[in-house]
Formats: C-alpha cells, structure tokens, sequence
C-alpha cells in the first residue's frame, strides 16, 4: 500500500499552514527524513512545534479532563510521529479514566493521555523504518491496540489483537486525545484517501454505543427475522444487561459476539444456559478489536460507503462534557475530537 507523496491531496486544511522552507525539529529527525524521502523532492516538510495541545485524565477516578501543553517527542527506532488530527471519544476510555475496570494491571495514573481511535499524517520516522509499508505524508489510524510484539503465539498466529504483550493506546501509552502521538511504524493502519479523517476515527474501534432501546427488542428481532431470530448478535455496549439479552435474540446455529466491556466486578452472562445453547447450537465468541489486516479491512468497507459512521464532532475542551453526557447516557453514535 505504497502512495507517492509528491502530490498529497489537500485536505481537512492539513497544508495550509506549512511552507517549503520549514525544516523538522529537531534536527536530527529532518536530516534523517531528508535523506530518506530525497526523491520525493515535491512532498512539503511540515513544521514540527516543540510543544503541543493534549488532554489529560487529570484526576483518575473522577469524570475530569484538562487540557495541556505537552513537549512534542521525538521518533525512536521503528517509530512514527503522528500529527493527529481527530480521535474519536470510546466509552472504554471513560472506564480507564475513572478506574472502573478491574481487570486492569494497575489504576490509572494523572496526567495519562486517553484515547484510542485517533487519524492524522505522519510527519517524521525514525530510525530503522525505511522499509515500512507507510511513509511521511501518509494518513494512517491508531487504535485501541496501539502495538504489539509480533513474536508472541497469538501474534503469530495471526491474533494480533489480543498480543500477549499487547499496549493499549491511551492507558499503556499515550493516547490520540492530543496533537502529536507516536507509533510503531508497523502497526499503524493506513488510511484510504478517500475516507473523511473524522468518519475514519471510530472505525475500527471495538464497539459503538446503541440508544435505540425499544419496548421489546427481542419481538423487534423476531419480527425483522422471520420470527427465527438473528444469526449474529453483536453486544457492543458495556452493559451485562445487554449480554443477557443477546442472547435471546439468537437463532438456532447463531453466534453471540462479545464485543463491549462491562465495568466493575466480572460477571458471567445470566442467560447462557447449556441446555439452550446446545439444543439451539449457538456459540459464543469474543471479539477485541480484530488483526491488523482485518482493521484495513474495514477501512477498505468505509472507502466504498459500505460501512458508514454516524459522529459529531467537538473541540479539545469539551471532553469533559463528553464524558458526562456518555456517563448520563445521552450520547448518538460517535463524538469525534477535532484536534487542530
Ligand atoms: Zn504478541
Ligand atoms: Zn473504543
């Protein structure tokens, strides 16, 4: 997936502010992108400013965000410098803000910066990534999975998405809530042209919040179903509530995907009985955020409008409102930051 870089599209104003003349910084990332790129002698160096905007968790435990000034990082070996441009906001990263998930190694720490479902350009590589499948200039995607080792059994097993040794963007690293995030050059998800930068940012994530609660859903299902039920229920939501019912929405042979995650004390699913599950022979399966491939994949679906994201977007300082409205359970589809 290799694109020239000599004639970038203009887009979401991503030009408008550079100029030919502006050199990376630090110095040593420029000389290092210079030589590498020196072919791509029309491509625009964007500046690097030293210091950037971020959003902080700045009281874990609490519904509290802040907006800050942070130093911009260098790349280091096999790293891209992104220039993000929006990240979507995931109710998962209100369950790392406020602790509530007790599977987690440890509580999160103040001053983490959230988020994981960030898009933006490449703007400077470091050290070892000549060979790597994306290039400056390019727009690529960090998700929930922000890197993984690549030489453990499930990464070798094509299950990238659940790497032993995996780092989730926004609690293990620095998330996407900000202007400058780094990645590993070999797993960062490319782009397609032709995807919106706002409409990209949730896509992939691993679930999207549901409103639509009607009186009897299960009727609702039997009645689009041909009164067999679905062959497929994914649970998106982070509610137990909505796992139990899930359930009951399956036809014989059907699979239930587990893809939210429900805060608090671990609980089993309350309507997963045996004796259902093998007279109807259903399945249930659990889904993080999928591989590699499978996220460009996705992204490939959304570049021919088969897949379409519902969002609205907001500024930097408004997270903390985000939230609440997440909290208090008024929120539409996807809230996308605008992080420029
Ligand atoms: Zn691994
Ligand atoms: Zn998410």
């Amino acid at each position: 997936m290799r694109r020239k870089l000599s004639s970038p599209k203009k887009r979401q104003g991503w030009l408008q502010t550079f100029t030919p003349s502006q050199a990376l910084a630090p110095s040593s990332i420029h000389q290092y992108t210079k030589e590498y790129h020196g072919n791509s002698s029309n491509y625009v160096f964007p500046e690097i400013p030293k210091k950037y905007k971020a959003v902080i968790y700045d009281e874990p435990g609490k519904i509290s965000t802040k907006v800050v000034e942070l130093d911009t990082p260098t790349p280091g070996p096999g790293e891209v410098l992104i220039n993000l441009t929006h990240s979507g906001v995931c109710h998962s990263d209100m369950g790392i803000m406020t602790n509530s998930w007790k599977a987690l190694p440890h509580p999160t720490q103040a001053g983490q910066v959230g988020g994981h479902e960030g898009v933006g350009k490449i703007v400077a590589m470091g050290p070892g990534t000549e060979n790597a499948a994306v290039k400056v200039g390019q727009r690529v995607g960090v998700k929930w999975i922000s890197g993984v080792c690549g030489g453990c059994p499930a990464c070798l097993s094509g299950h990238d998405g659940v790497c032993f040794n995996q780092k989730v963007s926004g609690y293990y690293t620095p998330g996407t809530y900000q202007q400058y995030v780094l990645g590993p050059a070999d797993y960062v998800t490319p782009i397609p042209d032709e995807l919106d930068s706002a409409a990209a940012a949730p896509i992939g994530a691993e679930h999207f919040i549901d409103h639509t609660t009607s009186k009897d859903v299960a009727a609702d299902v039997q009645a689009l179903t041909g009164g067999l039920g679905a062959q497929a229920v994914l649970v998106l939501t982070a509610a137990n509530g909505a796992y139990a019912s899930g359930m009951q929405l399956l036809k014989f042979g059907g699979t239930l995907v587990c893809v939210g995650l429900p805060e608090g004390d671990l609980q089993p699913i309350a309507t997963a009985f045996p004796q259902v599950l093998v007279a109807k022979e259903q399945k249930i399966v659990g889904s993080a955020v999928g591989n590699r491939k499978e996220a460009i994949e996705t992204l490939d679906l959304a570049a021919r409008g088969i897949i379409k994201t519902h969002f609205r977007t907001a500024k930097m300082d408004e997270l903390t409102s985000i939230f609440e409205e997440m909290d208090q359970g008024k929120i539409q589809g996807r809230v996308v930051l605008d992080l420029q």
